[in-house]
């Protein structure tokens, strides 16, 4: 009788323990692979600026005697560099982020400072473009957590927006606060008139280096980074972001943050008063 319960009890043990083995290599094995993609993906985006800079510095080289050709593709190389600097800036901010590990110490966050600054990044593009940037809902809001992610986050928002906005358009940032389960949220909300995006790739657009069409992005210059920094800093904020869209027609991207709320004297007093 004393083996058989000895055998009874080490059988499930032993199948336990085989499992919680299995279990761990999967996720190392995920992780791992996920990092050597990245990896793959960001010397791939890498080598393409990089590559071009070279060809037209020897472009530039060979049509020594031609200004004006000079002149050409000397505006391409500060295209690409422009490119490239983005890019390496972009994966500096991920690789920062990745964890998703909740912030440590959040202060509070001026959302209108980190608005105006998300909007001045994108003015140039903006008037180019002939799209007007417009601000709006509550002021003097504050967020919980890390300005420089904050600002990163509503800059990448602004400029995806000012990117695939029609010509003579109209952005609209908007934020307004909203009550969670437990604390208030905030809410930003950056829409645009532009091309819109499928249904179907809704959830992929988060994705790193995930375009809807690879072949616009050249032109727009865009890295397919931004968003997975925006879903990144919604994490570590324990946030979110929500997009909602009608391909021809606009997207919303609404970003929720965990507000800082002080004590609002003249709130409690109404509420002591009813
Ligand atoms: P990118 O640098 O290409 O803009 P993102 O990660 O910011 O990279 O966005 C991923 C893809 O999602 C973009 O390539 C584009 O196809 C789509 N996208 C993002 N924002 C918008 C928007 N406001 N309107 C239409 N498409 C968008």
């Amino acid at each position: 009788a004393p083996a058989r319960h000895v055998t009874a009890r080490v059988a499930p043990l032993g199948s336990r323990l085989i499992l919680v083995l299995v279990e761990d290599r999967t996720k190392e094995r995920r992780v791992e692979a996920v990092r050597r993609d990245f990896v793959a993906n960001v010397s791939h985006e890498l080598k393409t600026p990089v590559g071009a800079i070279r060809l037209l510095a020897e472009a530039a080289d060979e049509a020594a005697e031609d200004p004006e050709a000079v002149r050409r593709f000397a505006g391409r190389m500060l295209t690409e560099s422009d490119r490239l600097s983005r890019l390496v800036q972009q994966v500096i901010e991920l690789s920062r982020l990745q964890g998703d590990e909740p912030l440590e110490s959040p202060l509070p966050v001026s959302l209108d400072d980190a608005i105006a600054v998300a909007v001045d990044t994108s003015a140039i593009d903006a008037s180019a473009k002939g799209v007007t940037v417009v601000t709006g809902g509550v002021g003097g809001l504050k967020v919980l957590g890390n300005e420089e992610q904050v600002t990163a986050a509503v800059a990448n928002l602004v400029a995806n927006a000012v990117s695939y906005s029609e010509r003579d358009s109209t952005v609209l940032v908007t934020t307004k606060a909203v009550e969670g389960a437990t604390d208030g949220n905030v809410e930003i909300s950056v829409v645009d008139q532009g091309i819109g995006i499928p249904t179907d790739e809704m959830d992929r657009i988060f994705e790193r280096f995930y375009r809807v069409d690879p072949a616009r992005h050249r032109s727009t210059g865009g890295t397919g980074l931004g968003l997975s920094i925006v879903k990144h800093v919604a994490a570590t904020h324990g946030g979110d972001v929500r997009v909602w869209s009608v391909e021809g027609q606009g997207s919303t991207f609404t970003l929720t943050l965990p507000q800082h709320s002080p004590d609002h004297p003249a709130l409690s007093t109404t509420t002591q008063e009813e």
